[in-house]
């Protein structure tokens, strides 16, 4: 078979968290009760004018600068046309020959070898703004469907990629990374559930070296930043096959089905609408004054990018390390509260990694509602860092703060669990372990280095842990030597 080269490009739809819609005052709240929030702006009612979100348009220039987009200085909206029972309209307010955001970029980082990254640059294409449309309802109803205007006139920015991303693992990157700047940003909740965060696909194939695009395909129905990825493999597979096979690829959109785990046709592209767009004669055009942008400028904060070139200058994390903590802001707030109660940032980025992100997930909760709290998790290391306790004991020790809410230091007391360092004691349980251990000291003294381990590992769990670790293993060395 030969070797082809997917190109992909992706259409993320982010619904801006204002309070109210784009050009009406009715509330974007979720799950309110069916078509509470419409007005007649919302349905077009005769008489009805449109009057633009000022929130929504500071959004949109928010992150068209933090993603180095040429902003446009001239608004206009436009009428895209079609008839459909979720349009009320029958055309939807966005922006079509004039984005508030015109091309721009953005480093996305791509998981190399050893924990390496590898940055790459991802051209965007436009960010405008639009109106949601309403949400049809066809589950459990029989003879027709219902319909929910609740969604028609919410915020979105429409974020186009170039087709820049050249395999499934660098699309789903792109993702993660626009999400943690949006959320930077906090211009939106990226709630993919309550589908204030949506991805369409484009995808093509064509064979290694080749320079000209092949036949592109639309992917719709991707819930989740997974789905993209899963359905991109389906769909670059399908298409190399048809390549091999010396079969035409037609331009087409196709739907993902996650139970399936496969693409279907929805309509070629002889059935494409035609949406006759045309400038919205209710909405005049105006100019955003440029100090206007400079003020937005200013409220952009320290981005992912440059957070983990900060974690990693001052705090000597490895480049993986900082892209796992700065991704998420809130995981990053928690791991610099930490460090900032002075303890070793190298241990509290392992900490936070494993433990207690760990414990996190178990709970389905966020980082900042967890019961441990920075200081908290400081105090357990702290214990670790002055040999009061062994890393083991305080992976036992940080469940049981996690479930009541105790300090390291109380639980710690209460449960006995400080460190043995009198070296007596050990010893003397060392030396209950080699006359248990005949056998196995006779592999150590003959070279097996793994030997020790096993000792060592025995000498814990006769203390029950509580045995410092290096302490042990010196003193069965010296006990070994001697006898
Ligand atoms: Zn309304």
């Amino acid at each position: 078979m030969m070797d082809y080269e997917p190109v992909i490009g992706l259409e993320v739809h982010v619904q801006l968290a204002t309070k109210s819609k784009l050009f009406c005052g009715c509330s974007t709240e979720f799950g309110s009760e069916p078509n509470r929030n419409t007005c007649p702006v919302c349905f077009g009612w005769p008489g009805s004018l449109p009057v633009l979100n000022e929130q929504a348009l500071r959004f949109a220039v928010k992150v068209g600068l933090a993603l180095n987009c040429r902003v446009s200085d001239r608004i206009q909206f436009d009428r895209k046309n079609y008839f459909y029972p979720d349009l009320p309209k029958a055309y939807q307010i966005s922006q079509f020959e004039m984005p508030i955001n015109g091309k721009g970029w953005v480093f996305i980082d791509i998981p190399g070898a050893n924990g390496s990254v590898e940055p790459q640059k991802v051209g965007i294409t436009r960010a405008h703004l639009e109106e949601d449309a309403g949400k049809l309802l066809h589950e459990g109803i029989k003879d027709g469907s219902l319909v929910d205007y609740n969604r028609a006139g919410i915020p979105l920015l429409e974020i186009v990629s170039e087709p820049d991303l050249r395999s499934p693992e660098a699309a789903y990157e792109y993702l993660v990374t626009l999400k943690s700047i949006l959320e930077y940003l906090e211009v939106s909740d990226c709630n993919m559930e309550e589908g204030s965060l949506r991805c369409d696909a484009n995808v093509s194939v064509r064979p290694r070296g080749e320079t000209k695009l092949g036949t592109k395909v639309e992917i719709k129905n991707l819930n989740s930043f997974k789905a993209v990825q899963k359905a991109l493999q389906y769909e670059i597979e399908r298409q190399s096959d048809m390549l091999e096979n010396r079969e035409r690829i037609v331009q087409e959109t196709r739907l993902w089905s996650e139970g399936k785990g496969q693409t279907f046709s929805m309509r070629s592209k002889e059935e494409a609408h035609d949406y006759r767009y045309f400038p919205e004669p209710d909405l005049v055009p105006f100019t955003v004054s440029a100090p206007l942008i400079e003020e937005i400028r200013k409220t952009i904060p320290e981005l992912p990018e440059a957070r983990a070139r900060r974690v990693m200058r001052d705090f000597g994390l490895s480049e993986y390390d900082a892209h796992v903590l700065v991704q998420d802001k809130k995981l990053a707030d928690y791991f610099e509260a930490c460090v900032r109660e002075k303890v070793n940032p190298k241990l509290v980025s392992n900490w936070i990694q494993s433990e207690l992100l760990a414990l996190v997930h178990q709970a389905r909760i966020g980082v900042e509602e967890c019961p441990v709290q920075p200081a908290g998790l400081a105090g357990l290391i702290r214990l670790i860092e002055n040999n009061t306790i062994s890393g083991k004991i305080a992976k036992d020790v940080l469940p049981e703060m996690f479930a009541t809410g105790k300090s390291a230091e109380a639980i710690v007391n209460e449960k006995r669990l400080v460190q043995m360092t009198d070296t007596k004691l050990i010893e003397e349980v060392a030396r209950r372990v080699i006359e248990a251990n005949a056998k196995v000291v006779q592999e150590f003294r003959s070279g097996k280095q793994q030997a020790l381990g096993f000792l060592v590992g025995q000498v814990m769990k006769e203390t029950k842990g509580k045995a410092n670790p290096k302490l042990a293993n010196e003193i069965l060395v010296k006990l070994l030597k001697a006898s």
